[in-house]
């Protein structure tokens, strides 16, 4: 029930009608029996200052922000967590006696999906991540921070790749390799590492035919993820499957990112299987 002790958490983004965060929390607070609401709020940055002095002066606990705000969120934070910080956005924030704290749990979300779904050891592995965007910095500065054996950074935009290696290799560990996305070049690559990633939008619905990677690149011992989680399971996953990878979807970043967002806001473990059940539920009803 509502009432004037209810907690509020907001979700800060334009747009916002595709997000399940919603769905996700409000499900673990009320399986927690926390009396707190997750309230989708659609601003663009401009309306930031405005919004956010309203929030310190209501009962928000801390809020996520997604596209387009992850960046210039900072700006208006009082403190920000070590490895936000490198990674240059945030997409939770803590509001704690006034004070506004920003972290990136997209990262761990990653880390914690692959090492709790797959027997993964990250300082016994060689990565080769596909893309070189947002999602792509926050899990390879996570998986350099985990001492990760080796980090390849593939990317259509070349350049991207090489900023993003220079700056992990400079600010975290030497053990990025940047490159360019094409075939030919992954090929000389794949032999080295044992777990890929795909972080590009290659392969999201509606273009559920595409994929990043020619199936020929793929063997039998590869660990396989892909981030995105819609389709549940890409093109990309399906072919390595059929060779016999074990696999990853991007539910299980997407859940984990919401459990340690969670964490942060009540202090509490959520109901993690019950938040990755209605959220595989909604997706598989609308596929
Ligand atoms: P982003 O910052 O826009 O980066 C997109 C990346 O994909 C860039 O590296 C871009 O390459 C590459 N790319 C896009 N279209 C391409 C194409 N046709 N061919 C080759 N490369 C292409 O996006 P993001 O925030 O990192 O998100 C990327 C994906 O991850 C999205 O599909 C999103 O749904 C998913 N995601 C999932 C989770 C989760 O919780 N599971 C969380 C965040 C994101 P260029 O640099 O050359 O443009």
């Amino acid at each position: 029930m509502i009432d004037v002790k209810t907690k509020l958490v907001g979700l800060l983004g334009y747009p916002l009608g595709h997000s399940l965060s919603p769905l996700m929390q409000n499900k673990a607070f009320k399986l927690t029996g926390l009396n707190c609401l997750y309230l989708p709020i659609e601003a663009e940055n401009k309306d930031y200052s405005e919004l956010l002095s309203g929030m310190k002066k209501m009962n928000f606990i801390g809020f996520n922000v997604t596209i387009p705000g992850k960046i210039d969120i900072i700006q208006h934070l009082d403190a920000i967590h070590p490895l936000a910080e490198k990674i240059g956005s945030v997409n939770t924030v803590q509001i704690e006696n006034g004070r506004m704290t920003g972290y990136n749990t997209d990262g761990e979300g990653f880390v914690s999906s692959l090492t709790s779904e797959t027997r993964c050891v990250i300082s016994e592995s060689s990565f080769m991540v596909l893309g070189a965007g947002g999602a792509c910095r926050a899990i390879a500065m996570t998986l350099a921070e985990r001492e990760a054996k080796k980090i390849v950074i593939a990317n259509r935009t070349f350049i991207k790749a090489k900023a993003l290696c220079d700056e992990i290799n400079g600010c975290i560990r030497d053990c990025c390799i940047p490159l360019a996305l094409s075939t030919e070049v992954l090929a000389q690559y794949m032999p080295y590492i044992n777990v890929l990633i795909n972080t590009t939008n290659i392969g999201l619905f509606p273009n559920v035919d595409n994929t990043p990677i020619d199936h020929k690149l793929l063997r039998k011992d590869l660990l396989v993820a892909d981030i995105i989680y819609n389709p549940i399971r890409t093109r990309m996953l399906i072919e390595a499957e059929e060779i016999g990878c074990v696999t990853l979807s991007g539910i299980g970043m997407f859940v984990n990112q919401g459990v340690e967002a969670f964490k942060i806001w009540t202090g509490i473990d959520p109901p993690v299987r019950e938040m990755r059940e209605i959220v595989e539920q909604f997706l598989l009803n609308k596929q």
